[in-house]
C-alpha cells in the first residue's frame, strides 16, 4: 500500500497504535511489538486524511513565519546611498545655514555619514557630521538635530545651559528628541 507521505514505524512496549506528526513535519507510528506490517499500513491509510491534514498545517506555519517579515529586505545599492547621502548633503547644507545665522554662530565643514550609533556631531574646531538617515525622519528632527550640533559650538556637553540654546531657537525640541530615541531605529529599516 502506498501512501502520500512516507511515515517511520517505532515499536514499543506500548498496547495501543497511535500515529503522530511532528513540529518538523515527520510521520511516526507508534505500534506495540504484536503488529504487523500490513496491520499498521492499514492503519496508516485509515488515518490518511488526518495526516495529510496535520501536514498542511505545519507547511501554512512555516510560510506564515515568512510573512511575519523574517525575509530580510535587500541591501541598499551604493548607487542608492550615494544619492540619498547627496541629497542629506544639501539639506543639511541648507538647515545649518539657515539656523547658524539665527543663532549666530560659525560652523566648519559640513560631513554625512552614515553611523549606526550617531546622528550628528560637532568636533572642536567646528566641523559637523550628520547621518544622512535622517532625512527620512520628520523635518522637525532634522531641525533639532542641527541646532543641537550647532549649540556644541558654545557648550561642549549636555547641560542645562547647552539645552537652553537648544530650546531659545526650537520650543518644541523634546518632542523630536523624543521621536529619535523612540523611533530613530526605524530610519534603518525604510530603506
Ligand atoms: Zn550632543
Amino acid at each position: 500500500m502506498s501512501h502520500p507521505f512516507e511515515y517511520k514505524v517505532i515499536y514499543s512496549s506500548r498496547k495501543t497504535i497511535a500515529i503522530q506528526v511532528t513540529r518538523e513535519g515527520q510521520v511516526l507510528v507508534r505500534s506495540p511489538k504484536s503488529c504487523t506490517r500490513s496491520y499498521i499500513d492499514t492503519f496508516v491509510s485509515q488515518n490518511e486524511n488526518w495526516v495529510l491534514k496535520h501536514l498542511s498545517r505545519i507547511k501554512e506555519t512555516e510560510s506564515q513565519k515568512e510573512k511575519a517579515g523574517i525575509c530580510p529586505q535587500p541591501p541598499l545599492s551604493e548607487k542608492d546611498r550615494a544619492r540619498y547621502m547627496k541629497i542629506a548633503r544639501d539639506i543639511f547644507a541648507r538647515k545649518t545655514e539657515y539656523y547658524a545665522r539665527i543663532m549666530d554662530i560659525s560652523y566648519g565643514r559640513i560631513s554625512i555619514r552614515e553611523q549606526k550609533t550617531r546622528w550628528g556631531s560637532c568636533s572642536s574646531k567646528g566641523n559637523l557630521n550628520f547621518n544622512w538617515r535622517l532625512i527620512l525622519a520628520p523635518e522637525e528632527v532634522l531641525d533639532y538635530v542641527v541646532v543641537h550640533e550647532l549649540a556644541h559650538r558654545r557648550e561642549m556637553n549636555h547641560s542645562k545651559a547647552f539645552y537652553a540654546i537648544v530650546e531659545s531657537v526650537l520650543p518644541d525640541y523634546r518632542s523630536a528628541r523624543k521621536w529619535l530615541r523612540d523611533n530613530g531605529q526605524t530610519l534603518w529599516e525604510t530603506v
